[in-house]
């Protein structure tokens, strides 16, 4: 791939910033096995275009992006606030590696806000400015017709109107890549989908981070942590199939049939574990399926050797991808999953046969048997001997000539016979090396070679060597195979022209087959746990849930449950350090996450209610890119949560403003809270704050929870281990802050003057809390009230046994607690 510092665009006014050594991907996609994807190598080369509205239209943003990998085209319109925080999401889930923006004269103070933006959330990758005329929507209405493939449904930009600004983006996009990459896009070749107002959930860059979803400073360390994207990753086959759970784990459905669909189908898939198997196996053949379509969509001016071997050996790929889409044929109608049964009908189009019928009239049947391990000549004779015979005459005859060639080196043996007779030397093939001699023999480091030959190389029990000869004859080999390549690309171009009005099919086979693998790879997930289908519902019920990625069979890990609904739906939780707080907020949100892309969740039992956007804050975060103070960080982040949170938001908070005075990070955190209530969201927030406990008395929604220290005896008093288990109500400390300070070695009497201080604050705000004590049991009782009302007024099938179980439990505590105080007042009468 050229960059495009050796080719530059007519257009380019400023190159604004460049990656630091912005890392090319792609070419090892289509390589990549399953052992080795990771959220970084299943990206491939993605080129944007951002075009920004003006005066009427300001606010408005219209993106194109193209992966060079799968050649799809995505165009986005979307309206965006003043921080450009939707198009930061939308850039952060393609990382693009080249990014072009719209220059005008007029509007220079405008595009360094942009551009700001831009390079705020892709450093890595080269942002330039491209004069204004390019970016003409006209002229990407005019592309959009020529360019689709021929019968893509996708008609919404029949009407381009308010789509003028993808359009214009879409424009310079085509042009940049055109001039920069050296093709031409073919016509009625592309696949163009134009994204609305999605019906996903929206989640951030931080969150991303948070939950572990992806690890997107790996490639810069050099390391990938553990993520909930290997976790499930692990179970894909093809690249395709990564890259479908990358997107859907970084932008997850919000659709309750989409997700209901899914997990549907995971679960058949899981109770057919033979036929899963079997869908697997067929699957692992199909490895890179996508990188055919670049060969079918790129038009060079040029030939070349290369890119004619290349094309060779995705057609052959190709043909033996569709026979695996036979046997596929008759696999997945014993599927009865309403998705699969879908995608199975995908591959009943008649232009799959269409498009094997070329490929047959074409290539040569006895290479494409050639599967498996191959010989370097092998692998070069499936290239030289794909085109069928008899197709092309001046084909024949270069093949002809190679062959003749072939047969005369093979033929003079005199060189050997007069310089090394009676010794073990044989004519040997490589690909770096070419023919060359091999002699075998155990003293390899000792005999000696005659000086006619060179470039002789020893080995442990064999030595190589070339002759003048010789090499002259790998030269007219060499000539005769560039021959063979190049007559070969007139005929793979006219079967490439004759399958191109089919394009259309190919692209929806990629998207079963790579549909196929993201389902199977769920499935793997869901049978190598201990994971439940979750139902939804209007309330987070999770029974005995674990965070996915302490979850690993054979490691202790302490099951929790959440309980939040829609009167009761602010879990605060208090707890000391290392109990488990973060690890809570994280288990709550990825459970939610794993629901919404149709996957199982570790748990006992869940219902989940399907949130339009997943959003988190956690504190003491340093943002040194911005180089704001982590407090400036975590409330910037707060104000954007804040924006745009309402009912069908979870919101995480772990230890907000810890960085800055008590008193102002209580109230700050008050108000924080008091927001988040007003918005009526979910929340899971915790802290360290514990006067923040005291909210429940003022508001219903906020219930307490905490993590409290397991008390352990040993030879030297009572020891504090965490529990990691989960209770109701607030913490009453220690917070163990005394045992870190001792630890530290601080001088007795200070600790001592110390921990009296913080007793009689404790002591104080325990007498506080009594006063409260009536209140609260009041509330108690009509929050199980409520929770049986939530719970009637569930769809039916929502409703499950744990809900009522753990509603009645909590009925019951709440009534002994009652009665034992009532039994208490009597006896003091
Ligand atoms: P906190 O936020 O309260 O300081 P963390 O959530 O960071 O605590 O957890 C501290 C440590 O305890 C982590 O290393 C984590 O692996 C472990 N841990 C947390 N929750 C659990 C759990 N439910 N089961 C097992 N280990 C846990
Ligand atoms: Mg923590």
């Amino acid at each position: 791939m050229n960059s495009s510092s050796s080719r530059r665009f007519p257009g380019v006014s400023r190159t604004l910033s460049s990656g630091r050594s912005a890392p090319r991907r792609g070419k090892n996609a289509s390589r990549t096995t399953n052992t080795s994807l990771s959220a970084s190598n299943v990206l491939s080369p993605v080129f944007a275009s951002i075009m920004e509205g003006r005066s009427a239209a300001r606010g408005q943003i219209g993106l194109a992006a193209i992966d060079l990998t799968t050649m799809d085209f995505h165009l986005f319109s979307f309206v965006d606030s003043s921080a450009y925080s939707s198009l930061k999401t939308q850039l952060q889930v393609l990382e693009p590696v080249e990014i072009i923006i719209c220059d005008s004269i007029n509007e220079r103070h405008s595009n360094a806000v942009l551009h700001e933006a831009v390079r705020s959330v892709c450093d890595q990758a080269t942002i330039s400015a491209v004069q204004r005329r390019y970016f003409d929507g006209a002229r990407g209405h005019e592309m959009y017709r020529s360019l689709r493939a021929r019968s893509d449904p996708n008609s919404k930009l029949e009407n381009p109107g308010d789509k003028e600004l993808c359009l214009a983006a879409f424009a310079a996009l085509v042009k940049y890549i055109e001039h920069i990459e050296g093709f031409l896009f073919a016509s009625s070749s592309i696949r163009i989908t134009f994204h609305e107002d999605a019906a996903l959930c929206v989640m951030d860059a931080e969150t991303w981070e948070n939950l572990r979803v992806i690890d997107r400073t790996s490639t810069a360390k050099g390391k990938d942590r553990r993520t909930i994207f290997s976790m499930i990753a692990s179970g894909t086959l093809t690249v395709a199939g990564a890259r479908l759970l990358r997107a859907s784990l970084l932008q997850p459905l919000a659709d309750e049939e989409e997700i209901g669909a899914r997990a549907e189908a995971v679960e058949e898939m899981l109770e057919k574990p033979h036929l899963l198997e079997r869908s697997r196996c067929l699957l692992a053949c199909a490895q890179s399926i996508d990188s055919i379509l670049p060969v079918i969509v790129k038009k060079y001016r040029e030939k070349t050797i290369s890119k004619a071997e290349h094309r060779i050996v995705q057609l052959v790929h190709l043909r033996q991808t569709l026979q695996l889409v036979e046997k596929l044929r008759q696999l997945l109608p014993n599927f009865l999953s309403p998705i699969i049964f879908t995608k199975a009908e995908t591959l009943l189009d008649d232009r799959i046969e269409d498009i094997r019928s070329i490929l047959d009239d074409t290539l040569n049947m006895d290479v494409l048997s050639l599967n498996g391990k191959k010989n370097s000549m092998d692998a070069r004779n499936q290239k030289i001997y794909a085109i069928k015979k008899g197709l092309s005459t001046p084909l024949d005859v270069a093949r002809k000539a190679y062959e003749e060639l072939l047969k005369d080196l093979h033929a003079d043996t005199r060189e050997l016979g007069e310089c090394l007779p009676d010794q073990n030397v044989q004519l040997a093939y490589s690909a770096s090396r070419l023919f060359h001699y091999l002699w075998i023999t155990h003293d390899a480091n000792r005999v000696a070679v005659p000086g006619n030959f060179i470039n002789i190389v020893r080995n442990k029990a064999s030595l190589t060597f070339s002759s003048r000869h010789l090499m002259k004859f790998n030269d007219r080999i060499e000539q005769s195979v560039c021959e063979v390549m190049l007559e070969s690309d007139d005929v793979i171009s006219e079967a490439i022209d004759a399958i191109r009005p089919h394009v259309e099919v190919l692209y929806t086979l990629i998207d079963t087959l790579s549909t196929l693998d993201f389902l199977c790879a769920l499935v793997v997930y869901a049978t190598e746990r201990d994971t439940v289908r979750p139902s939804f519902g209007a309330s987070v019920i999770i029974k005995a849930g674990r965070y996915p990625l302490l979850d690993i069979p054979g490691r202790p890990v302490v099951p929790n449950d959440a309980y939040l609904t829609p009167s009761s739906r602010f879990a605060l939780i208090t707890g000391p350090n290392m109990a488990g707080k973060s690890t809570y907020t994280r288990q709550v949100g990825s459970l939610c996450l794993l629901a919404q892309i149709g996957s199982f969740v570790p748990a006992e039992a869940a219902c989940l209610p399907i949130f339009k956007r997943i959003s988190s804050r956690v504190g003491q975060n340093d943002t040194l890119s911005e180089n704001l103070s982590s407090f400036a960080a975590e409330m910037t982040g707060m104000a954007g949560i804040l924006a745009s949170a309402d009912a069908r938001t979870l919101v995480m908070v772990d230890e907000l403003a810890r960085s800055t005075s008590v008193e102002e990070g209580i109230g700050i955190s008050y108000a924080i809270i008091e927001e988040l209530i007003e918005r009526k969201c979910f929340v899971v927030f915790t802290s360290h704050f514990l006067d923040l406990a005291t909210l429940d008395a003022s508001y219903a929604a906020v219930e307490n929870f905490h993590f409290a220290p397991q008390v352990r005896q040993t030879s030297e008093g009572e020891v504090l281990d965490p529990s990691h288990t989960l209770y109701r109500g607030s913490y009453a400390g220690p917070l163990y802050g005394f045992e870190v300070a001792e630890l530290a070695a601080l001088p007795a009497p200070m600790l001592q003057r110390a921990r009296e201080l913080a007793e009689r604050l404790h002591e104080e705000w325990k007498s506080r809390r009594e006063e409260e004590e009536e209140k609260l049991e009041t509330r108690e009782i009509l929050r199980c009230a409520h929770a049986f009302r939530d719970l009637i007024r569930q769809p039916r099938g929502s409703m499950t046994k744990a809900n009522l179980m753990q509603i009645r439990a909590r009925f019951l505590d709440v009534a002994r607690a009652r009665n034992a105080m009532e039994m208490e007042d009597n006896e003091e009468e």
